[in-house]
């Protein structure tokens, strides 16, 4: 893992550039760094450069990570498409859930006991296989998670599409964002931006980047 402390100094250089070309505060920005397919090992240097937010996206995998590594006081979120069965299971050991997009998981999200934070994912794709809610069908997942008892909505998450500028992309959920604050002024957290449109993402107003292959380095199988 060579090279981990000079490509996590970079990107949070590149942010720290980035907030100010936005007028912002960079600290009104948090970096999860995303390390699905690599080893505990990685996380906890991570952890001993700084690193609180880790994201992943399968369950299985996160929830074996967060079990190991239980020692370090990490925050776990959880960025990938979510099955409504294992959502009880993820609440346990996610403290952010970005990936909320079905009627069925929010449902199987609701607690009496414990909250935990969401972000509702938005598709920016024609294909419904992307996860994420069509922005046509927005606002009644709003009033759904708003109504569902442990869960805390903190704003929306969204991924880039490949066939269109990023910027513009990032865009369009700013102004989605704008109609989530009409119903949940409180629900004004935006998690976009990657490895490659981090950038254009803080420029957007993105207060949650989820960065992976720019930290981390390329990941050990697929992904
Ligand atoms: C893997 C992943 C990322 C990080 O992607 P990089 O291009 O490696 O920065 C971000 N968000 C989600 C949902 C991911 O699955």
């Amino acid at each position: 893992m060579s090279g981990l402390a000079e490509r996590l100094e970079a990107v949070r250089s590149g942010v720290a550039d980035a907030a100010r070309e936005a007028g912002r505060d960079p600290g009104e920005v948090t970096t999860i760094v995303v390390t699905k397919f690599h080893p505990e090992s990685l996380i906890r240097e991570l952890a001993r450069l700084g690193v609180r937010d880790i994201g992943e996206n399968r369950h299985q995998e996160a929830q074996a990570k967060a079990r190991a590594l239980a020692d370090l006081d990490l925050r776990w979120h959880f960025v990938g498409q979510l099955q409504s069965k294992k959502a009880r299971q993820v609440r346990a050991y996610a403290s952010v859930i970005h990936s909320v997009d079905r009627d069925s998981l929010v449902d199987a999200l609701r607690s009496d006991e414990s909250t935990v934070d969401g972000f509702i994912q938005v598709n920016l794709t024609e294909n419904p296989e992307r996860g994420g809610v069509a922005p046509e069908a927005l606002e009644p997942m709003v009033e759904r998670v708003l109504a569902t008892p442990g869960i805390r909505l903190l704003g929306l998450m969204a991924v880039a599409p490949l066939d269109e500028p990023a910027r513009a992309a990032f865009a369009r959920v700013r102004a989605l964002s704008e109609r989530v604050g009409a119903i949940a002024p409180a629900a004004t957290a935006l998690s976009m931006g990657m490895s490659h449109d981090y950038r254009d993402a803080i420029l957007e107003g993105a207060t949650h980047l989820r960065i992976g292959t720019a930290i981390t380095g390329n990941r050990p199988t697929g992904g």
